[in-house]
């Protein structure tokens, strides 16, 4: 019987967790070679070696240019819109996010003594269909079975809930991370968790916060000495690790001192924590709108929370506390470490994933113990719903306006897997063929939605015009999209044209070229 070892991945902006579930059905946290429970995304080009985590974080100063940071807020994009190139290749987001998947599959391998076959890695709850797709190809070029992508504030609710799921209640799961912020209520009810409304910003994080203390730096430097110290890259580094260090110690320290020193001159600039918060109430308040947003989409209000969750490194900040125990009015408690929490929840989703897998025919491997653990006592196992984050449409012609206009096929919120199914009339008598664009977006504009690729289907000749097509739009577990459109007996399958990096044909040429390179 050859078992398949799964692991949980959660693949942050700035850094990365992993944990397993032991045989007794106990979650941990897989330590990296470095003996690490956390690992810095963060790659270093050396030649054929690719260096990822500590020693890559502490050379980003020494050699800015060979170095990758941040890789997470570039995936989904287009290898026109983001690559970087090293050693003569040019590498895609997802390929760069494929080298850190490596390195913590191979570090969880040598800890673990035994192969990782598979994986469920997790992303923000607002990552729209280009992002998640990139983030499984990216899964697949490290040479791993992507069981699942699932929602990082589903994954901390699963692994807040393992051990409380007979009691119900509504969660307030608030995740600000290093780049992204992600909040999201879920009900918990009769072993059942049940994702309710969803909204965030992918591009608000920790990041925002340091970058208030680089500039004011920056700002000093340039009134001190006239000139910029952020036009050098090395310099721009330095500055930049300085002001997170900072920032994590005005978490405890009502002061702190930054000195950067750049072409021979020097500065030294004191912040106190009063400061620093008046400079990033915008920050706060952004965060605040979007909590109120969250519970407005709920049709919620406060009273109707029993707890808030907070993950992401940034819920350590007192700022941030405050303001969330100010809005909701409950108290603040660290149920699981914010820092490892969605990596265990992965980790809990990867032995359900696996267990369904069973239920459907596949050779059971796992034990009978680890079954019973995550099943309610009726004997089902663990549910885990999820909801849409963004709405999927399909663009169509008005007639009467002579406009085009998006028509919303899955709404936002809608509980996943999903098929919706439509038909539509053809705009004009003796259509060759119909084009159908995919969307995704809240607008009924087409201009203001995300273009996610289009689906062809020849007719026969004659019909005509307002003759049937239908559409169907299948939304997987993953919130990955597949479409079908059917006419007149034909059916095509619209391979979606994303705009991500890499096409499903270049991802065997690219995992065989990753291959070769030594990640260490
Ligand atoms: P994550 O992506 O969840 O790992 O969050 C990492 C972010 O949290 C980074 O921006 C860190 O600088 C920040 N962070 C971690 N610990 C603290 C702390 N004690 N105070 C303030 N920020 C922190």
């Amino acid at each position: 019987m050859t078992h398949r070892k799964a692991i949980g991945i959660d693949l942050g902006t700035t850094f990365c967790a992993v944990a397993h579930i032991d045989p007794y059905g106990k979650p941990h946290i897989i330590p990296n070679s470095e003996s690490e429970r956390i690992t810095p995304s963060v790659l270093l080009f050396d030649g054929n070696t690719a260096v990822v985590g500590t020693l890559a974080k502490q050379n980003s100063v020494a050699e800015p240019e060979k170095i990758v940071d941040f890789v997470k807020r570039e995936m989904g994009k287009s290898k026109d819109e983001f690559s970087r190139e090293f050693g003569g290749k040019i590498y895609a987001a997802e390929e760069l996010s494929a080298i850190i998947l490596k390195k913590l599959k191979n570090d969880a391998e040598r800890y673990l003594g035994q192969e990782v076959t598979d994986a469920v890695i997790t992303v923000p709850a607002y990552f729209n269909d280009s992002e998640r797709t990139a983030t499984i190809h990216a899964g697949q070029l490290a040479g791993l079975n992507v069981l699942q992508i699932i929602n990082e504030p589903t994954a901390a609710a699963l692994a807040y809930g393992l051990d409380k799921l007979d009691q119900n209640q509504t969660v307030f799961v608030f995740d600000l991370g290093g780049g992204t912020f992600d909040v999201t209520i879920m009900r918990i009810e009769d072993r059942h968790i049940k994702m309710i409304a969803t909204n965030g910003d992918h591009r608000l994080g920790g990041k925002d916060w340091d970058d208030i203390i680089v500039n004011l730096v920056a700002e000093e430097f340039d009134r001190l000495h006239g000139e910029n110290p952020l036009l050098d890259l090395q310099s721009y580094q330095e500055l930049q690790s300085r002001a997170l260090a900072s920032k994590i110690q005005l978490s405890s320290r009502p002061r702190t001192i930054i000195v950067h020193s750049h072409n021979g001159k020097s500065i030294k600039v004191e912040l106190t924590r009063e400061d620093f918060e008046a400079f990033c109430a915008h920050l706060v308040e952004k965060c605040k709108a979007i909590c109120e947003i969250v519970l407005q989409e709920a049709h919620m209000t406060w009273s109707e929370i029993d707890k808030v969750l907070l993950v992401g490194g940034m819920t350590r900040m007192p700022m941030v506390r405050n303001m969330i125990s100010e809005v909701s009015g409950l108290p603040l408690t660290e149920h699981v470490s914010p820092d490892e929490a969605v990596a265990v929840g992965a980790a809990i989703q990867g032995i359900l994933s696996q267990l369904q897998e069973e239920d459907k025919g596949a050779e059971p491997t796992l034990p009978a113990e680890t079954r019973q653990q995550f099943s309610s006592r009726e004997g089902g196992l663990i549910q885990v719903t999820n909801i849409t984050s963004h709405s999927l449409g399909v663009v169509l012609w008005n007639d009467s306006t002579l406009e085009e206009y998006v028509f919303p096929m899955i709404p936002k919120m809608t509980s996943i897997p999903c098929e919706l199914k439509n038909a539509f009339g053809t705009s004009q008598a003796n259509l060759a063929k119909v084009l159908v664009r995919v969307v995704e977006g809240e607008s009924s504009l087409p201009s203001e939605c995300t273009p996610l690729g289009t689906a062809m289907i020849e007719l026969p000749p004659f019909l005509p015009k307002g003759s049937p097509v239908e559409v169907t739009y299948h939304y997987t577990a993953n919130q990955v999209l597949e479409v079908i459109v059917d006419a007149y007996g034909k059916q095509s399958t619209a391979t979606i044209e994303r705009n991500v990096g890499l096409s499903e044909s270049e991802i065997a040429s690219a995992t065989a070229s990753l291959s070769l390179l030594r990640v260490e």
